[in-house]
């Protein structure tokens, strides 16, 4: 998936770059060739339609647009192998770069390992798998351009040139998420490697028994092998800014006093989730869809988007482009809105009824429930009683409900 310049295109040129040989192919695009699929976007949310949509019809007609250099950002993604949609099986099974039997999670009061599997995939793997994918998609190809603006049926590209499709995918991620924030998750992680010690053999979801510091936080280790280890120091915080030498420090003195000496470090990221007190229905015109984490398909309080993201990607490949958005569409996203919803209430609770240093109460009271409750929240697959389970009865401890009336403010 080489991206070179291709200063011949009538349909995309200045400032965009393309994949040469296909774009050659595709030239000139006559209004009823037009691609069948504009992906805008070339992250999670998109990799994974793209690499449905091929694996089920080698010959789609799509163009994938991404502004960056390099697909997929910098990322390492996780999920519960049971979020895996059973069409989207094999897409996953060559993303994946490691799999867990189980997991654990640590909180002040209580520790639990969950016997369910959780897979790990990274930024670099969805670049393999795209660039092998579009390596065999005769009428696939990628293009490096900003887009300006999405509209039904086109993409106007910086310089104003315009890609043309039956449907538009609009995923440009969370920076273009058009909500409320209640609070954000924010993190940063470090790949290291270690010298000696090793590793916790499966991954800690949240190890909360760390100081409570600018809200819920807790450290999330990931054991890639016994001498290489991912660390993130995570925060539900009311605010966005993240100090990112500090949260360097923090790291390395957490894997430090879990006895793992590190001798380099490979790799760092960093995210700064916004998690919705509300979150607008993105509007649907024809021919128009807008997806991943910036079309509100993602868990408003995990800030996970890869279990919905698999979702729609296999609801997308299951119908012709033109017929994608219809009455099957709008049940589809009317049970993710309900949702959702239940989970901006929870963000709204969580953020504005408990003091900062007080908010892992909820969580730590939420891993007390059967693991088929946990489960379900994760995927947003709830059912009414797991919400009951989530939210009725004795409230968490440090509940508030003077401050939750008072918009957050200290009680
Ligand atoms: C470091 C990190 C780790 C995460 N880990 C997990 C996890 O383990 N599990 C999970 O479920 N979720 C995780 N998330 C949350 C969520 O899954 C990710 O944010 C995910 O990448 C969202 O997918 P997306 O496709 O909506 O957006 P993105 O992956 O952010 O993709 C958007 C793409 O659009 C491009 N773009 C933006 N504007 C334009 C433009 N004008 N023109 C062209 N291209 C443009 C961007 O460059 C980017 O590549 C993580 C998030 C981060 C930041």
């Amino acid at each position: 998936m080489v991206s070179e310049r291709a200063g011949s295109s009538e349909e995309a040129n200045d400032g965009a770059q393309l994949n040469h040989a296909v774009a050659e192919r595709l030239e000139p695009v006559a209004r009823d060739e037009r691609d069948e699929y504009v992906l805008v976007g070339g992250g999670l949310q998109n990799a994974l339609i793209a690499l449905a949509l091929l694996e089920r019809r080698p010959d789609t007609r799509l163009t994938l647009i991404e502004r960056e250099p390099e697909l997929g950002g910098n990322h390492t993604w996780c999920l519960h192998e049971g979020d895996v949609p059973a069409e989207l099986s094999s897409v996953v099974a060559s993303l994946m770069e490691r799999r867990w039997p189980a997991h654990d999670v640590i909180f002040p009061r209580a520790r639990r390992r969950l016997p369910s599997a959780y897979l790990a995939l990274t930024s670099a793997g969805l670049r393999r798998a795209l660039s092998s994918r579009f390596a065999s998609a005769p009428a696939a190809r990628l293009l490096t351009a900003n887009v300006l603006a999405v509209e039904p049926g086109r993409a106007v590209l910086q310089g104003g040139a315009a890609v043309h499709g039956q449907l538009l995918v609009d995923a440009r991620g969370p920076g273009q998420l058009a909500a409320r924030a209640a609070g954000y998750q924010k993190f940063l992680g470090l790949e290291l490697e270690l010298s000696s010690g090793t590793a916790p053999e499966l991954p800690l979801l949240m190890d909360a028994s760390v100081p409570q510091l600018d809200g819920f936080r807790f450290v999330y280790v990931l054991p890639w092998a016994p001498a290489r280890v991912l660390v993130e120091d995570t925060y539900y915080s009311t605010s966005p800014e993240l100090d990112r030498p500090l949260l360097r420090e923090r790291v390395l003195a957490y894997a430090a006093g879990r006895g793992m000496q590190v001798r380099s470090v490979l790799r760092e990221e960093h995210g700064v989730l916004p998690l919705p007190s509300e979150l607008p229905e993105p509007a649907s015109p024809a021919g128009l869809v807008c997806a991943g984490y910036a079309g509100g398909l993602f868990h408003p309080t995990t800030g996970y988007s890869m279990p919905v993201a698999l979702r729609f990607a296999a609801f997308l490949a299951a119908r012709p482009a033109a017929a994608a958005l219809g009455a099957d569409y709008q049940r589809w996203r009317a049970a993710h809105a309900r949702q959702v919803r239940f989970c901006l209430l929870l963000n709204r609770m969580l953020f504005g009824a408990f003091a900062p240093e007080e908010r892992y109460h909820v969580l730590e009271r939420f891993y007390g429930l059967p693991q088929s409750t946990i489960r379900r929240f994760y995927a947003l697959e709830t059912l009414a009683s797991d919400r009951a389970r989530i939210i009725c009865g004795r409230p968490p401890r440090g509940f508030s409900m003077r401050r939750w009336l008072a918009g957050g403010a200290p009680a």
